[in-house]
């Protein structure tokens, strides 16, 4: 379990100010100059050296990715841009950060971007967090009148300039190149890869794009030390993490722990225990919606970081936990989770236009057991059609929980489909 002492966010729940004498009574911007005259370098080595990895969902390590940007500056300009376009379902974290700790982001901004020879950041938020950007510009009004922001950032030599930008409730804008795309202007939908962001990014030229609470934690982490942020969690899995956890249980919360903690330490601890009890559980899906779901026998003893959840078939994603008691129709439950991503998709690719829509009628006519056992079978199969073979990510985040719930639960669906046949045989004799 986390010790008090090792939290960075240390105003997740608004006990406190959120503006800027109360952040930095917590400690933000302390010493901001004298971590940037430590150079560039040595603000990447030290990342790298913390083993922070990216906290958006995919867990690439973040120094690395902050030393992909061209080294020196040349006539095109460098971005840092900022994923806060917090839209997975289940997934509730950067929320809080965002409108409790602005700083803490702000921060992070000013200092990545010095790290990537970058002077402007553009943080792009969704729409519908409409206090969360009332709070998030007021702080940056602060820090730019205060001289942390602007011409010679906190005196440091350094011109920095940051920009909020809110966007307008589409799904898709939360995936690095669409949200580059809606930045620009355009629709919001991604784009093929290779180029990469790093050598064409926004207005075509070398980008980062990060999650809010990957920028969160580097001043804290610059602060103590890289090898205080190593020491905590488990190897290749470091430091702390911001679960968000929903669904059936006594206390839905976000709390920052360890990576690593056991799901149901998580659960039983910070949540009160599942609604009914631990043996009451039906399942997890432990990422965000977009991971496949874990069944009760896996979450007694799974850990939550990235390579664990990887090796049981799922993943760490958001760290939103979403917990259903036997009280869930499972099957309803994922097809729900179709019908979102089939809303989503923006349309831009075969497999996952067509392919979404698809899997969602199946898994409608799953719902009531109309279909047949082969068709179980024929299901899985699209979705492995569709995963890996577009664009984006969007198609996997389609396909992956099916194919959880087909893992795991193919005889609760097997069994709908008899009772389906076996009450439709009844009636019609
Ligand atoms: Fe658009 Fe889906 Fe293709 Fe992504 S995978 S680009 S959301 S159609």
């Amino acid at each position: 379990m986390l010790k008090d002492q090792d939290r960075i966010f240390t105003n997740l729940y608004g006990d406190f100010g959120w503006g800027l004498n109360s952040a930095m009574q917590r400690g933000d911007w302390d010493s901001t100059k004298e971590l940037i005259s430590m150079g560039k370098d040595w603000i990447i080595d030290e990342i790298k050296s913390s083993g922070l990895r990216g906290r958006g969902g995919a867990g690439f390590p973040t120094g690395l990715k902050m030393s992909f940007m061209p080294k020196e500056e040349s006539s095109r300009p460098h971005y840092l841009v900022v994923n806060a376009d917090e839209g997975e379902p289940g997934t509730c974290k950067d929320r809080d950060m965002l409108r409790y700790d602005p700083h803490k982001l702000i921060e992070g901004c000013l200092l990545t971007s010095f790290a990537m020879s970058s002077h402007a950041c553009y943080i792009y938020i969704r729409g519908e967090y409409y206090n969360e950007a009332s709070n998030l510009q007021r702080a940056i009004d602060e820090a730019y009148e205060s001289g942390f922001l602007g011409k010679d950032a906190c005196g440091s030599g350094w011109d920095f300039d940051l920009f909020l930008h809110r966007g307008a409730g589409a799904y898709i804008c939360g995936e690095e190149t669409a949200l580059i795309q809606s930045l620009e202007g355009k629709k919001g939908q991604p784009r093929l890869k290779p180029p990469f962001p790093a050598g064409v990014g926004l207005y075509g030229c070398p980008t980062t794009v990060n999650n809010v609470e990957t920028i969160a934690v580097i001043p804290t982490i610059l602060r103590r030390g890289a090898k205080w942020f190593n020491a905590l969690g488990k190897p290749n899995n470091t430091g702390t993490k911001v679960f968000c956890i929903s669904g059936h249980v006594n206390n839905p919360c976000n709390v920052e722990e360890e990576m690593g903690i056991p799901l149901k330490t998580l659960i039983e601890e910070h949540c009160g225990g599942v609604i009914g009890g631990w043996d009451n559980l039906l399942a997890i899906i432990p990422g965000g919606s977009s991971v496949p779901c874990l069944p009760k026998k896996t979450c007694d003893t799974i850990d939550m970081d990235f390579d664990s959840l990887k090796g049981a078939n799922s993943g760490l994603g958001t760290a939103a936990v979403i917990v259903m008691n036997k009280s869930v129709d499972i099957i309803a439950a994922i097809t729900r989770l179709s019908k979102f991503y089939k809303h989503e998709s923006c349309g831009q690719c075969t497999p996952c236009r067509e392919g979404t829509g698809w899997l969602y009628r199946v898994m409608d006519r799953m719902v009531k057991g109309e279909a047949t056992p082969e068709e179980i079978n024929t299901l899985e199969e699209v979705t492995y059609q569709i995963e890996g073979h577009t664009i984006c990510a969007l198609g996997d985040a389609a396909a992956w929980p099916i194919q959880g719930l087909i893992r795991h639960f193919r005889p609760v669906m097997e069994d709908r489909i008899k009772n389906y046949k076996q009450s439709h045989f009844t009636s019609a004799a």
